[in-house]
């Protein structure tokens, strides 16, 4: 579904990116932990088409079509949902509106019917208690004077609305306690069906107390340097990341 071959990109001149590759296929969860400073969350602005961020090298494949060349809004109509991409306050502008055309938008690449305001009320609300947000978070400004833990509610409601083939959470804030974070695996959790995936970029073991990954992948100094099942994540909380500077003097 996802496919991610040699992938090198730079911010202002420096190469972040060096030659990463990654496999996701449908309903696969796959977990990206790392160093600080590695290039977990370039991959995501990569993956998002952010400003700034200049591909010099590698192929990113979502079902065929190439991701790099599709701008910032057909990347989110071809089923990318990257939880970063929107929390940007944008005053003025209620919630409630500014999805309902999000998820009209991608209704309309998929070939469905728009859902009128009634049918969106509904599943918007469905959506909020799901992640535990008031009602009145509908009429608010987008993210307008949200707290950290309630813009992360906001954006797992966004995920729930815009139903999307891949999911791309960037959960390295460690700021978020624990309320968040389970919102944040529930999420996650309710929407594994087998058919969607998701990338979740974490710094530390802890959200996958709650996440139960297919796949732990080890991203230094811009590329996967190592990949298992759930125990890895297990093995790097003991032992940290020293290994790595280790493994490299010896030449592995
Ligand atoms: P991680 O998320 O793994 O901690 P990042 O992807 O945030 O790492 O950063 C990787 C490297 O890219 C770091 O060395 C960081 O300083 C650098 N970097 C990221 N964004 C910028 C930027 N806008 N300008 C210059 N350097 C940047
Ligand atoms: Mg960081
Ligand atoms: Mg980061």
């Amino acid at each position: 579904m996802l496919t991610i071959k040699d992938l090198r990109a730079s911010v202002e001149g420096k190469e972040i990116l060096k030659g990463l590759n990654l496999d996701i296929k449908p309903g696969e969860v796959h977990a990206i932990m790392g160093p600080n400073g590695a290039g977990k969350s370039t991959l995501g602005y990569v993956l998002s088409g952010r400003d700034g961020y200049e591909v010099s090298g590698g192929q990113v494949e979502l079902n065929g079509e190439n991701v790099l060349e599709m701008e910032v809004e057909e990347r989110a109509q071809a089923g990318l949902f990257l939880a970063f991409q929107y929390p940007v306050e944008i005053p003025g502008v209620s919630n409630m509106e500014f999805m309902k055309e999000s998820v009209n938008a991608v209704r309309k690449e998929r070939g469905e019917e728009s859902l009128s305001a009634a049918e969106f009320l509904k599943k918007a609300k469905e959506a909020c208690k799901q992640v535990n947000l008031p009602l009145d978070f509908l009429k608010r400004g987008v993210n307008e004077g949200f707290s950290g833990g309630e813009k992360k509610r906001n954006e797992i409601m966004q995920m729930i609305l815009l139903e999307p083939s891949i999911c791309i959470l960037d959960e390295s804030d460690s700021g978020l306690d624990v309320d968040a974070l389970q919102v944040v695996a529930n999420g996650v959790n309710s929407q594994r069906d087998g058919k969607r995936s998701f990338i979740v970029v974490t710094h530390y073991q802890r959200l996958l107390d709650y996440i139960e990954p297919d796949f732990v992948h080890i991203l230094a100094d811009g590329k996967i340097v190592k990949s298992g099942d759930a125990s890895l994540a297990k093995e790097v909380e003991k032992t940290g990341y020293a290994w790595l500077s280790k493994a490299e003097e010896a030449g592995a």
